[in-house]
């Protein structure tokens, strides 16, 4: 099966991501094989490929959005599997028996297994994934449309009920790529009012298209304080001036794997019972959820389609901002 591979990091404008010819992998115990369709393409893929984030071991499959169809089971698995749509999202697998596991925190657990990252992920034909870690794809989403749902969407839907978001509220979202432009749909259907921070005029024409009531760049300032905030871009600074901006008791919530250093800043700031706290990775129960709201709400993913062999070119493109939304790149197994 053809796949792209990252073999050893380096900077994106390097294509670190070469092509392979590997045999398909064989399910085992507990295990599908998914023959995948569409896998959308994250910024923690690029963090990977440039050595932001080092995976346990190389070569490795990037790809962790993945959607495709079961089409062989392992020993003991389910027949009636065969055929079903399922998505692998960055959560591959958890041990299931430590404290944060039994206390249903499974994205803390230190065994958790991320796809794409320990084991080979979705910029390939096909891949293995835990049957009881595929979510299953509601009827009414598309391939395309659920790739970006799996990853920006899941853990965008976790970062906002980490910020403790009530109906209704004033939110800040700080960047607005593939993450942020799903959590708008779901805060508008909420009923919040989103101010967008982004330097970007593409994304803050995006944003506005989407019901932003106020865009503009971190520098400048909505006119009234936020009560939460939730931070998409990896820039350290960002949380200083996000604390900034929400008022006494409020939330920011960062969403990202990576980030800058966070300057230190007066007391101030963060006195007045503020809460900054970081979001790391989602459970399955976040991504059961989230897909259930995403069908309900009529969730609009922006897609950008790429051919697998042009990852490089579509992790470029997302670095620097080039379009809006998420890539997918898309998957014809022969
Ligand atoms: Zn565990
Ligand atoms: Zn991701």
């Amino acid at each position: 099966m053809f796949a792209m591979r990252l073999y050893q990091p380096a900077s994106i404008e390097r294509n670190p991501i070469q092509p392979a010819d590997l045999s398909a992998p064989e399910p085992g115990p507990g295990q599908v094989r998914i023959k995948i369709n569409v896998c959308g393409v994250c910024h923690t893929d690029l963090h990977t490929a440039e050595g932001d984030i080092k995976p346990p071991a190389l070569p490795v499959t990037p790809g962790h959005q993945v959607v495709g169809v079961i089409d062989a089971v392992g020993e003991g698995g389910r027949e009636s599997a065969l055929g079903t749509r399922v998505g692998v999202p960055w959560l591959y697998e958890a041990c299931g028996q430590c404290e944060f596991c039994r206390r249903g925190e499974e994205n803390l657990c230190s065994q958790a297994r991320f796809t794409g990252f320990h084991v080979d992920g979705g910029y390939a034909e096909y891949m293995l994934a835990e049957a009881r870690y595929a979510l299953p794809i509601p009827d009414a989403i598309s391939d395309e449309q659920a790739a970006p749902l799996l990853c920006a969407g899941i853990v965008g839907y976790r970062s906002l009920k980490k910020a403790d978001i009530q109906p209704g509220e004033h939110v800040g979202l700080f960047g607005f790529g593939a993450s942020a432009h799903l959590c708008i749909q779901v805060l508008r259907h909420w009923g919040c009012d989103v101010s967008v921070f982004t330097r970007s005029l593409g994304h803050q024409d995006h944003a506005r298209g989407l019901g932003a009531v106020w865009a503009g760049v971190a520098g400048q300032d909505p006119g009234r304080l936020l009560d939460r905030a939730v931070i998409f871009a990896p820039a350290g600074a960002l949380a200083v001036r996000a604390l900034e901006l929400v008022r006494p008791g409020g939330t920011v919530a960062i969403n990202a794997i990576h980030m800058s250093d966070i300057p230190s800043f007066p007391y101030q700031t963060i006195y007045g019972e503020r809460t900054l706290r970081s979001v790391a990775n989602a459970t399955y129960q976040d991504g059961a959820e989230f897909l259930q709201l995403a069908a309900e709400i009529g969730i609009r993913s922006t897609v950008n389609l790429y051919p697998l062999k042009d990852a490089n070119q579509a992790l470029r493109d997302m670095k620097e901002s080039r379009f809006n939304g998420e890539a997918v790149l898309t998957i014809d197994a022969s």
